[in-house]
This record gives structure tokens, sequence and C-alpha cells, in this order.
């Protein structure tokens, strides 16, 4: 491609409305540009990189046996009531309606449209298992739209879907995800860690996310260095449904609920002295001795824990402020400490609130438990999660990082095929309903996730996998006749081996220069003054590295 023909509107000046790095950069190097509140154009360059990065991610998936797809944007209301969502969904789904007054959903995930389109025909467990997945435009009216790509209204979704006869078969598919998604993230370059994740409002229980590491991200991931166990804190907020239920159970076991019990009754029934600190409460459910931590009085309890969960902004690894936080001695930092005693602060609020009459977070308790049934909980499955799968005696410090979302793997189980009535023969000639799972990759996130890990401060810097060109041959002075010459010439050469970029411009070397540096191809190769002599210099993007070479020496040089 010659530089001169490229629509690629580069800016010297940081885009003002640009908070992250990649959001400046993808529209300071003519990647993208915005057409609304997380609404974006994808320039010819942007959609380059998006392609390199839907081939790896086409090419990993096939190779799992998955198959593509492609699902409409537009979806009938009537499917999201069958499962509920066209309620639960909330204002994050857009809707419209046609000119016959029909109501539709533009698609923020497509478990409904799938299911409807397989229920008829996934009719015999001798047709499973079947993974079908598409990439394609989302919708969702975000609260924030923030962060250029990171989080749009409308982004570029890979969603996947699987069906099966057997839980089994459905863990086996799980796992197979899990390692097609570890390789595309390895392919694309990215620094990246799987954690345990909730499970959230759609019901099933094993999820886990891949969070891309980046200052920027979103969410809070907490990690050791000596165990694989990772989890996106969130969890904390998972552990407290199961908590309430744990809580509910002991409450109602041994306090009378019926009486008017007060806060002080709650605590003296749990030994703890409300009117000053709180140390430490031991819960004993179901045989097992649970640690919750508690500082402060309830009200300011009540406070910091939500201030805690809500807007925890922890220093990535810096023990002090952990240690202030969960009032934990110095030194004691187990792995698993500071997420159980999150947990458990909640627990306790939520044993208090339960016990002693309806305020916002009894409320809140009843509307989580009408969404999701928790009677099959007991509190190993808080343990279970809890402890992950840690080796117990292993005990690093705990780890804060901040990661950005860039993909997510899902045991929905039989959530949308009951509620949409979704079923199979299986073996004994018995209906039952499909056991599912849901796989999905941003990748319009991914692109940005890439430039938030690989850039400088002159620029992207693209790891090759996913560079909109491989390389990126410069001819320094298109007036000078050998530079020009020899420039032509390789461009036509290397154009056969790889995806090369001409910067064959009538423009001053040092805004050629500064307008590669900025959209960062890997290799650059500048024809300049030793045109001549058969000579050129490589430059290496990431490294810096620069070296001159014979022309003939080229193409060994570049590989
Ligand atoms: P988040 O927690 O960031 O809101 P999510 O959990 O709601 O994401 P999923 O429903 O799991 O998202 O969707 C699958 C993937 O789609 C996510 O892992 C993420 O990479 C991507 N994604 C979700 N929302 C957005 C968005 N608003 N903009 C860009 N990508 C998104
Ligand atoms: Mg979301
Ligand atoms: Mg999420
Ligand atoms: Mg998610």
């Amino acid at each position: 491609m010659k530089q001169s023909r490229l629509f690629m509107p580069t800016l010297r000046e940081v885009p003002a409305d640009a908070e992250a790095v990649s959001h400046q950069l993808l529209v300071r190097g003519g990647f993208m540009r915005q057409n609304a509140a997380g609404i974006y154009s994808y320039l010819p360059l942007g959609h380059r990189v998006l392609q390199k990065i839907q081939t790896i991610i086409r090419e990993e998936m096939n190779q799992a046996g998955a198959q593509e797809l492609l699902m409409p944007a537009i979806q009938p209301a009537e499917l999201w009531e069958e499962t509920g969502r066209w309620g639960i969904y909330g204002p994050e789904l857009m809707r419209l309606t046609d000119r016959h007054d029909r109501r539709f959903a533009l698609g923020a995930t497509h478990e409904e449209l799938i299911t409807s389109i397989v229920r008829d025909e996934l009719n015999s467990y001798k047709k499973l298992p079947v993974n079908l997945y598409q990439i394609q435009t989302k919708y969702r009216d975000e609260r924030r739209p923030r962060f250029g790509l990171l989080r749009g209204r409308e982004f570029l979704m890979k969603d996947s879907y699987s069906f099966h006869a057997t839980q089994d078969d459905l863990d086996e598919e799980y796992k197979n995800m899990y390692r097609a998604y570890s390789n595309i993230f390895d392919r694309i370059g990215l620094k990246y860690r799987p954690v345990v994740a909730d499970s959230g409002a759609i019901g099933g229980k094993d999820t886990h996310e891949f969070q891309a590491l980046a200052e920027i991200g979103e969410d809070t991931i907490v990690y050791t260095d000596t165990s694989n166990y990772a989890a996106n804190i969130e969890m904390a907020e998972t552990l407290d449904r199961y908590d309430m239920q744990a809580a509910e159970i002991l409450a109602l076991d041994k306090v009378d609920t019926k009486d008017n019990k007060t806060i002080e009754d709650v605590a003296r029934f749990l030994n703890i002295d409300t009117k000053t600190t709180i140390k430490s409460v031991l819960f004993n459910v179901d045989g097992e001795t649970v640690m919750a931590i508690v500082r402060g009085d309830h009200e300011a309890n009540d406070v910091k824990v939500k201030n805690a969960l809500g807007g925890l902004d922890i220093q990535m690894e810096d023990e002090a402020t952990i240690i202030d936080l969960f009032g934990c001695e110095p030194g004691t930092l187990g792995p698993i400490q500071a997420p159980v005693k999150v947990v458990a602060d909640y627990a306790v609020k939520y044993l208090v609130d339960a016990v002693c009459g309806a305020n916002e977070a009894n409320t809140h308790y009843k509307h989580v438990n009408a969404e999701r049934d928790l009677s099959h909980l007991t509190y190993h499955d808080l343990r279970f999660v809890v402890e992950g799968d840690m080796a117990p005696d292993e005990s690093g410090p705990v780890r804060f990082a901040r990661g950005i979302e860039v993909g997510q793997v899902f045991k929905l189980g039989t959530r949308y095929s009951e509620a949409m009535g979704a079923t199979f023969l299986n073996e004994e000639g018995r209906a039952e309903p499909l056991i599912m799972g849901c796989y999905g990759i941003g990748v319009s996130r991914t692109l940005s996730a890439v430039i938030e890990q690989h850039h400088d401060d002159r620029g992207i810097v693209w790891p090759k996998s996913v560079a909109p060109f491989d390389v990126h041959l410069i001819a320094i002075n298109t007036k000078d006749e050998a530079q020009l010459e020899l420039a032509n010439r390789l461009y036509a050469e290397l154009s056969s081996t790889y995806d090369v970029l001409y910067d064959d411009r009538k423009e001053r070397a040092g805004v050629k220069f500064a307008d590669a540096d900025l959209i960062g191809l890997p290799i650059r190769i500048n024809v300049g003054k030793k045109a001549n002599e058969g000579i050129v210099e490589v430059k290496v993007r990431a490294t810096g590295e620069v070296l001159e070479t014979t022309v003939d020496e080229l193409p060994r040089v570049i590989t």
C-alpha cells in the first residue's frame, strides 16, 4: 500500500476528550474516528488490525471445532421476554420499534437468539455437542462509555454458544474453549491472566474472565505469585450472595426473627461489641469455622464495606494499604485472607441486616434471591470459591492488579434452554433441556488492550501478529532519484512476502519518521543517502535497534 494513497488522517495533538492512551493513539494514528459517545468508525488502519485479530480468533475457534455463523443484530422482543431478560437487562439493552409497532432489541448478546435457532433442531443427543460462533457488532447502552474502544456502545464481539447432552461434556468444552482463548491471547501478544469471576445474574457457576493486565483496566484482580489462583475482586460480591444464604441459615436457626431484634441483639448473639472496634467473628456453619474480620462500629463498617467494594482503588502491591484496609497484621497476609475478609465483612452486614429489618441491603438480598435460586448452595460452595484451585500450604502475599476484561468463558447450564423450551431426547428417549456454555471475546476492546500494553511515548509498538502492516518502507527523499528507484524496487519485491506500507509521500523526513513511530509497524526500512550503494537502514520499532544492510542481505535481516 502506498502511503500517499492511504486514508490515514494522523494528528499531532492529543485529542482533548481521550483519557486512555489507547484511545489517544488510535485517534492520533488515524486508526479510528468517533461518531458519537461510545460509537466509532474504524478507518483503514484500524480495520486492518481488527481483521488480523479476527483471523487469529477464527483460526483458533475453527481449530477447536467451533463453527462460524452470523446472526442478526435486530432481535424480536418476544425472545427476550421468554427468558425474562427484556425486563432484567434494563436500560443497557437498546430497544426499537418498527412501523408496525413491533418491539425489537439491538443484540447486546445472543443467548436468546441462538437458543431460538437450535431449539427445534438439536432435538437428539445424537446431534450433540455443537459449538457455534459469530463475530458481530453488539450494542449496549453503557452508562459510562469511555476509554475509546475499551467501553463502547457499539462494539465488536466474538460470541460462541455450545450445546451438550451432559454436564461432563460441557466441562470438556469449557476446558477446550479455555485453551483456545489462551492460544488466542498468546498469539495476539497480550499479557493476561485468566481469573475466577462473578457469574452474576445469568446463573450457572463456573466462569473465568481473561484479564489483560493494564493500569487503565476497570477490574481489580487478586492473585498470588505462588499459586495459579487468581480472581476478580468482584468475586467478593458473589461470595456475599453465598454468604447471605449462609447468614440466613445461621440467623434463622439461632435468632428468633419474629421478635423485633435490634442490632445489639444480633451483635450479642454473634458476640460482637457494636460500641467498640470489632475485631473478629467466628462463624460456625455446618461444622465449618469461618472467620470474619470487621472493623469499626456497624455504621462506619457499612460505609467502609460499600466503599471498599464499590470504589476500591488499591495501589498495586501496596501492602501497607492492604494491611490498613483489611486490618491484618504485617506479615500475615496469606493468599486467601484478603478476599475472605472482604467477603466476611459483607456477611456480617447482611446477617445483621437480614435479621434486623428491611433496609436497602435487605431489599437487595430479596432481589438477588428472587433472581437466583440459592437453595442448593452450601457453605462448602463458599469455601470452594474462596480457595479455588490454590495449593493450601503456599502462602505468598496477595497481589492486586488492574485488568481489562478481554474475554469470558461461562458454563450457563440450562438457564436459557429451560426458559425457552430447548430440549433434546436423551439415550433413554426422555426429553431434557440442552446444557449450554457461552464464550465471549471483546474484539475491538482487545485491539485497545494491545495498545495499552504495547506503546511508548512516541506511539504504538504493534506485536507482529496484529500489526496493520508488517513492514514500513520509507523513501526518505523522494526527489532523489536513486532513493526513489530503490524504494520502488524494494516495494515491488517485498510485497510478494510481506504486507508493506510504502511511504512515498513528498514529506520531510521528520514528518515521515514521526508518523512511522506513531503507527508503530514492527520493522522500518529507511531508503536514504546510501541508496546508490545499495545500502538501506533497518529499524526495529520495539527495541529501537538500527542496522545498515545491503539490499541483497535485506530479506534475511528482516525475517
Ligand atoms: P464489562 O464487565 O467490562 O462490562 P461484560 O462482562 O459486561 O464486560 P460480557 O457480557 O462478558 O461483557 O461480554 C463478552 C466480552 O465483550 C467481554 O469480555 C468484553 O471483552 C467485551 N465487552 C463487553 N462490553 C463491552 C463494551 N461496552 N465495549 C467493548 N467491549 C465490551
Ligand atoms: Mg458489562
Ligand atoms: Mg464483566
Ligand atoms: Mg463478562
